[in-house]
């Protein structure tokens, strides 16, 4: 899937989504840094993110300084990229990480921070 170039819509909160440019990767990440904190991969993106965990730098920097909202986790979130409902599924082995995914396009949402958690941090 190639990089959207539209700004896409937090399925948390419902603020506009910044891209923020990881150049190690090439990839531009969309992440919610007006409002909850939250970050959305697509299918390709969580694959080289949750192979590689050396280069969320520029994540953790976009994510780390903010205060972000607190979001309703029980309400229904919708990708941001295809618009189809959003499940939670274990992102993990451990199995004790929850994000959402798109089951339409692969993409994935996680709530500002799991994905240090997922990290192990
Ligand atoms: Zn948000
Ligand atoms: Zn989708």
């Amino acid at each position: 899937m190639a990089d959207s170039h539209e700004t896409l819509i937090c399925p948390a909160c419902g603020s506009d989504m910044q891209k923020v440019f990881i150049p190690s990767k090439g990839l531009n990440i969309d992440i919610c840094t007006q409002g909850c904190g939250g970050i959305f991969f697509d299918n390709r993106e969580f694959k080289i993110f949750a192979n590689d965990a050396a280069d969320f730098d520029e994540i953790v920097q976009a994510t780390e300084n903010n205060e972000f909202e607190p979001v309703d986790e029980s309400r229904e979130r919708y990708c941001p990229a295809c618009g189809a409902k959003m499940v939670k599924n274990y992102a993990n082995r451990e199995q004790n990480i929850q994000v959402d995914e798109c089951y339409t396009c692969g993409g994935k949402f996680l709530d500002h921070c799991e994905l240090t958690r997922i990290r192990g941090l």
